[in-house]
């Protein structure tokens, strides 16, 4: 019997399939110290992992028994692809089931920071019985988001997504991707095809001098440079908001924090962090800043759609590989 390792759970309707499929599934966690051990031991042919386990070259060389490497998500970042390939391990992920779930996210970040619930979410449980009244004028120079204009940085999947929103919100979308010239956005209208709007993407430089809100959707690899550093704030409008929720290491965090300390930066939204799961501390004690703890692809929703594309994908190789 073919034995997984889904060492990061996975949703009820992907374990399902796969046991109905004669898989034997575990999802009891294995730590990161003895991966290599419970591998072998529990005589796993398969793991499946989301973003917190890390297979690595270590973890391949000494799980001869390994075939298959599955990423319930997108990035691959925790994953040595290359080496895995090398070795003739297959790496599988399922990059379409949660780009609406990020994007919904990135919108849940910008919509609250323009109306500071980020802060007064902090100061309204010590403060609101007692100042409501300087809370309130605190909080009286909200912003709208329609009429606005949001720049996307990395216009795939995600990015996209998040364009189909700001469009139906009536903002306007400022893409940049060295790889996409154009892309047609649907607009769906209560189930339905809508409208079709094609986004012809521009520089680097113009997304960055004419945004009023900018968020990041492009890919990360471990010990890459940011792409977002000091000089890409300086050339940013003053008071623009910032949304990261590709990968931490994409937006350099201290450049960040110097950025909303002088104000060119008036609020971050933060789902990724660049030392997860210890992310920087004065990122997160800042009250600029709204936080979540990489739940991006976190929905009931996108875990289930995540598990059975998981899971189908999972029965076809050893369909042709057992
Ligand atoms: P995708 O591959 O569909 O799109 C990424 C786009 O970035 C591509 O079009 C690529 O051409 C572009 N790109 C590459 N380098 C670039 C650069 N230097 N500047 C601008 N664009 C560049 O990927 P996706 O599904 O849209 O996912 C985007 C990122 O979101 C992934 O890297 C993933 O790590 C992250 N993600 C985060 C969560 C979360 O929980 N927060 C969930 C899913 C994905």
């Amino acid at each position: 019997m073919i034995r997984i390792l889904a060492n990061d759970g996975i949703d009820a309707a992907g374990k399902q399939m796969l046991t109905d499929a004669g898989f034997e599934v575990s999802t009891t966690k294995i730590p990161q110290e003895k991966l290599i051990t419970g591998l072998n031991e529990g005589m796993f042919d398969a793991i499946l992992v989301r973003s917190a386990t890390k297979v690595t070259k270590q973890a391949l060389d000494g799980c001869p028994r390994l075939k298959l490497i599955g990423r319930a998500g997108v990035g691959m970042d925790n994953i040595d692809v290359n080496y895995a390939v090398s070795k003739g391990i297959k790496v599988i992920n399922t990059p379409d089931a949660s780009s609406q779930s990020v994007a919904e996210l990135v919108f849940a970040h910008l919509y609250g920071m323009a109306r500071f619930l980020h802060d007064s979410n902090r100061l309204m449980p010590q403060q609101g019985a007692v100042k409501f009244d300087e809370l309130k004028k605190k909080y009286a120079n909200g912003r709208e988001l329609k009429g606005k204009t949001l720049g996307i940085v990395g216009f795939g999947r995600i990015g996209q997504a998040v364009a189909a929103i700001a469009l139906g919100t009536g903002m306007k979308v400022l893409a940049y991707d060295p790889f996409i010239a154009s892309a047609d956005i649907f607009l769906q209208i209560d189930g339905h095809l809508g409208l079709s709007i094609t986004i012809k993407t521009v520089e680097f430089k113009a997304l960055l001098q004419n945004s009023d809100f900018i968020t990041l959707h492009v890919p990360h690899s471990e010990g890459s440079m940011p792409l977002i550093t000091a000089k890409d704030f300086n050339l940013m409008k003053t008071g623009v908001g910032i949304v990261n929720a590709a990968r931490g290491g994409v937006i350099s965090e201290q450049d960040l924090l110097d950025a909303l300390n002088t104000g060119r930066v008036a609020f971050a939204g933060i789902d990724v962090f660049a030392n997860e799961p210890h992310p920087l501390q004065a990122l997160l004690n800042h009250p600029a800043v709204s936080l979540s703890p990489h739940i991006g692809a976190s929905t009931i929703e996108a875990q289930e759609r995540i598990g059975v594309e998981l899971a189908k994908k999972v029965i076809a190789f050893f369909a042709h590989n057992s």
